[in-house]
């Protein structure tokens, strides 16, 4: 029987069952249609307001496979899509009605600990390679949820604990292996294709597929200082402030993120909380633990925290320590501004915003990040924003389609809030599926969105990787 697969001009081909098997020859791992076994589950994404379903999915098991998928995508003319961890929140990495190419299974890690590197497979997760290399007490520049995927994170630029003290994930890959367009497999690095290592470091996935990434290591770990201390939502005009004067004064080893948000059930909040709006701050201190704790005090000591597991602990666990508050399937819309600094009044809207969310899961989250990142010139790499400290995220979470509309409605109204006090870019890994070219323009910066597009004409003049947050290309 055909296979009818979505092409790149919008239509449909019906695929023949000799072209199928011709790819089946050609790929090692399962090839899968609805249907199938495994088919709802390689095809979930972790954003539940996304549920597409594709012609095809293609789980790649090595970049034989990659080149094999492509080579089928190009010469049928057909829609394709990349999967890595299928966490981007506009749902990028599922196409409706074409070929998902999957990276999911290919998650190997080797950690070079004398040379202090690591090469990872695109398939990884964040907590595949903090394992790894923390065996080592070593680690890449991360994000801050474990089962994110790194070569969405990585190739939109990325930040984590580790960003204040060495910038953007993408400012400390050595080195990527790709495959283009047409089927070359390629290594980019500072010294081989240094056009397309510029464009992969933030350029996302519209320059080919990655499939493995040579990260730059630094020694953490494997014990830091690290967690949460929690007040009530009534101290959170003093513990905002506190947190501005306390963050412009912090070490780059020291990062901290304030989020306000509904207490969850979670153990190391008293019951009496449960339920209760919050305000936290996050900190991890990537030096010796002795520092950390200096550095900690008066965070630890400031008024009457409600809790505080602002401890000693390992590294690896302060990777996943907001895990369970972002489980997959629930619905998630998010709207985030890139801040140059915590003015009082974005500080005001933060507490105002947060008194009137519907949802118990949504949060305002305040990530300090600057340090390393604002040293570089803004073409180093296309993730650019060199100038914030901040990244704001009105983060939305909730259970059921029927809170849609209300918890979008607030989600935009606490964006156009907190919008005055914007840089005016924005982290493209955080834009959701309703934001269009200008705001991917917003997120690169004009000079370094014209540099891409340009770069987008020659390594994918015929746009096979369109299936992204767009560099169109004619
Ligand atoms: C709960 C949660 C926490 C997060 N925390 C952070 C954080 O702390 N720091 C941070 O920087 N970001 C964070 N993010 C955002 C994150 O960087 C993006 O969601 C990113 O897209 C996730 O990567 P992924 O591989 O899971 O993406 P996927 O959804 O699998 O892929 C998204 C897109 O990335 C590109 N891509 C994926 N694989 C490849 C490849 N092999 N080659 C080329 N392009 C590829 C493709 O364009 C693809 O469509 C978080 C997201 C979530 C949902």
């Amino acid at each position: 029987m055909e296979t009818r697969i979505r092409t790149l001009d919008d239509g449909a081909r019906a695929v023949s069952p000799e072209a199928l098997q011709a790819l089946r020859a050609a790929f090692r791992g399962p090839i899968l249609r609805s249907g199938d076994p495994g088919y709802d589950e390689a095809r979930q994404l972790w954003n539940a307001m996304i549920d597409r379903r594709p012609a095809l999915i293609v789980r790649c098991t090595g970049t034989a496979d990659v080149i094999a998928a492509i080579a089928f995508v190009r010469e049928h003319g057909l829609l394709s899509s990349v999967k890595g961890g299928g966490h981007n929140i506009a749902g990028l990495a599922v196409c409706e009605g074409g070929v998902v190419i999957d990276m999911s299974l290919m998650r190997g890690v080797w950690v070079d600990a004398a040379g202090r590197t690591a090469r990872a497979q695109a398939g990884c997760t964040l907590g595949d390679v903090d394992r790894e290399t923390q065996l080592h007490g070593l680690a890449a520049v991360l994000g801050f949820v474990s089962a994110t995927g790194i070569a969405g994170l990585t190739t939109g630029g990325g930040y984590g604990y580790l960003t204040r003290g060495h910038g953007w994930t993408c400012d400390n890959v050595m080195s990527m292996e790709v495959v283009t367009a047409q089927g070359q497999v390629l290594r980019a690095s500072a010294s081989e294709n240094q056009e397309l290592f510029w464009c992969l470091r933030g350029g996302s996935g519209n320059f080919g597929i990655v499939t493995s990434f040579e990260y730059q290591l630094y020694p953490v770990g494997p014990e830091i200082m690290g967690g949460v201390v929690a007040w009530p939502a009534a101290d959170a005009p003093r513990v905002l402030e506190f947190f501005r004067e306390f963050t412009a004064a912090s070490p780059r080893e020291l990062t901290c993120v304030a989020l306000m948000r509904t207490a969850p059930p979670a153990p190391w909040l008293p019951k009496e909380i449960h339920g209760k709006p919050i305000i936290a701050v996050f900190a991890c201190y990537s030096g010796s633990v002795e520092e950390g704790a200096r550095a900690v005090a008066p965070l630890k000591a400031f008024g009457k925290p409600v809790a505080d597991i602002l401890v000693r602990r390992p590294y690896a666990q302060m990777q996943s320590l907001v895990d369970a508050t972002q489980p997959k399937g629930r619905r998630y819309y998010w709207k985030s501004e890139y801040l140059a600094d915590l003015e009082p009044g974005a500080l005001q809207v933060v507490a105002a915003q947060a008194a009137l969310m519907p949802s118990p899961h949504s949060a305002i989250i305040l990530f300090q990040i600057g340090g390393a990142l604002n040293e570089l010139p803004a073409g180093h790499s296309p993730a650019g924003n060199r100038d914030a400290l901040f990244n704001c995220n009105i983060a939305s979470s909730w259970e059921s389609a029927a809170g849609d509309a209300a918890n979008i409605e607030w989600t935009r109204g606490a964006w156009q809030a907190i919008k005055p006090f914007s840089t005016g870019g924005v982290y493209l890994n955080f834009l959701t599926e309703d934001e269009g070219s200008e705001r991917t323009r917003a997120a690169y910066g004009a000079a370094n969105f014209e540099r891409l597009a340009a770069m987008k004409h020659k390594y994918d003049p015929g746009n096979l990787f369109r299936h992204t947050k767009g560099l169109v290309a004619g």
